[in-house]
Formats: structure tokens, sequence, C-alpha cells
């Protein structure tokens, strides 16, 4: 019998109601801040085209850290292994911005989820992209089909404008010789990639390309065989929550990644991709209606890699 996902989300959504002005938005980029803290999207997109929406799935917010795994397929595609000199692919167990184990481990990112992460891959494809930031652009509009995909330069200068940490690590990186480019290039083409704008309808399109592993991956340039999806997928399993990564596992069971912004992308291998959208964050930087309406959701429909 057919899962009824939209009946299912809607009922979840009620149920869910007395978290939902638990948490605040992200203030520390300032330009997050004036993001209503009440929106509340959800898409969930199956392999066979289906698509089940809530409340404000077709509204674009900024995507933050998801960005990471849209940078991380490029980068994959362009060094393959060769990338895992500069940067991990252990979960790093402490929040997304450390400095410190970044300084004891001498300039090797744990993973590229993290921000120190990030930042290097951001390095990889400045040095091999003639013109990185239209490839990337160009890469998610193939990856949702959806040619009004675009960045958010206000949300990118605020965070330039406020990202001392950002700034320290990248200049740790510099010093340790794990980044190839000059810090404020980096830094520039690593904020942009963050305020992209991106609806709940287009992440769960998107990610449709690492739900169906099992499929040679070929969008916007970008060639992955189904062995590097398969690392892709790994990693956000591991790494994808920041020091929460442990919990959303345990509590959802799916490969995922979220961003300061609000929102949640998770996949469902071979089935669907699911993007929730609530800015309310908890102390780790997760969304909170994000990951309740998860947990409840792999929970009610039984559908979790575990
Ligand atoms: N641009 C944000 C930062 O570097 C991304 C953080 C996130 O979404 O985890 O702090």
């Amino acid at each position: 019998m057919q899962t009824n996902y939209q009946e299912i989300l809607e009922n979840i959504v009620i149920e869910m109601q007395p978290f939902a002005k638990e948490g605040k938005q992200a203030d520390y980029i300032p330009a997050l801040a004036k993001v209503d803290p009440d929106k509340l999207g959800i898409c969930l997109t199956t392999v066979s085209g289906e698509t089940y929406k809530i409340g404000d799935a077709d509204e674009k917010f900024s995507i933050q850290s998801i960005s990471k795994v849209f940078s991380l397929a490029i980068a994959l595609s362009l060094e393959g292994k060769e990338l895992w000199k500069r940067v991990g692919k252990e979960p790093s167990g402490s929040a997304f911005n450390s400095l410190v184990q970044l300084e004891y481990e001498h300039g090797i990112p744990r993973n590229p989820f993290i921000n120190a992460g990030a930042i290097v891959v951001a390095d990889v494809l400045l040095t091999h992209l003639k013109d990185p930031k239209s490839f990337f652009l160009q890469f998610v509009r193939s990856l949702c089909d959806n040619q009004s995909i675009d960045y958010s330069p206000e949300v990118a200068e605020s965070e330039l404008a406020c990202g001392y940490l950002n700034a320290s690590i990248a200049y740790l990186l510099k010093y340790h010789g794990n980044l190839q480019n000059e810090v404020k290039d980096v830094l520039e083409f690593y904020s942009l990639m963050c305020s992209m704008m991106m609806s709940c309808t287009d992440l769960s399109r998107a990610f449709l390309a690492f739900a169906e592993s099992n499929k040679p991956f070929c969008h916007g340039g970008v060639e992955l065989t189904p062995s590097r999806v398969k690392r892709i997928n790994a990693i956000m399993q591991t790494c994808g929550f920041y020091d929460e990564a442990g919990e959303f596992s345990f509590l959802v069971g799916l490969p995922g990644k979220s961003g300061v912004g609000g929102g949640i992308v998770a996949i469902y291998p071979s089935k669907y991709a699911i993007a929730t959208w609530s800015p309310r964050l908890n102390n780790k930087g997760n969304s909170i209606m994000g990951m309740k309406i998860l947990e409840e959701f792999t929970t009610q429909t039984s559908e979790s890699i575990f």
C-alpha cells in the first residue's frame, strides 16, 4: 500500500505545535536575524517524481551549511581521493566553527562539513575552476532544475562583515599551508555559497541526485561515480549536524545536512529526499522543529536506513 506522506506530514506538524516557539533564529549573521522565526516549510520529493508540500515549502531561505554538500560534490569530482589529504572524514564532535581542534590537528580539518573543512573545499574550487561563482550556481540550478536560484549578496556581505571566527580559521589554515588562494578570496567565495537562497522544494529536488546513489551522478558539469555519492552520503550521516550528528542519526536515522538558516535536508536512499525549514535553532545550531518533524516522520513511516 502507498504511504500517505501528505497526511502523515500534516498530522506531524499539528502534533509538534507545542515545540513551535522553542529556540531562536541565528543572529550572529545579522541578515539571518531579520527572518520571520515562525516560518515552516516541508517538501518531500520521491525518486518517481511525486511531491508533497506543507506550509512555506516554496519560500526561499538562506541554505547556509547545506551548501557544503554541493561544494563537496564539486571538489570530489575535481580532485578525487587527493581531496582527503587536505580534509578528513571523521565527525568532529565539536562546534561547526571551532578553532581548537584545527590548531592541534595542524590545519587539517576533521571533515568537509565543519566550517574549516568547507573553507578548504572552497579553496579547491577556486584553484580548479575558471569561474567558480557561476559554476557553483549553474551546478545547483541544474540539480534542482530551477534557473531562478541565486546567491543573496546581502546575506553574504552580512556574514563577511562579522565573520571574525571564519577569518581566524582561514588564517590558521593558511599558516599551515592548507589554503592555496588568498584568505580574502576564499572567505568571500565561502560566504557566497552559504548565502544561496533555495526553498524546501528546490532542496528536496536537488538532493534526489544523492538519494539515487545507485545511478551515475551527472549534473551541471559535475560527474561522480555511485561510489563517490555513497561517500558523500556517509559523511552526511556521520558529520551532517555539527556536534549533534550522532543525535540526528539516533533520532532520525537518515543521512542529512543542516544549516543555520533553519533548513535541513535528509535522504532515504533510492526512495526520496525531504527538506524542512524552520528558523528557530537549538544551541547546537540545528532547527528544532525540523529535527522533531523528521524524527516523527521516520518513526511513523518506519522508513529509516536502520
Ligand atoms: N555561513 C555559516 C558560517 O560559516 C554557516 C554555518 C552553518 O550553517 O552551519 O558560520
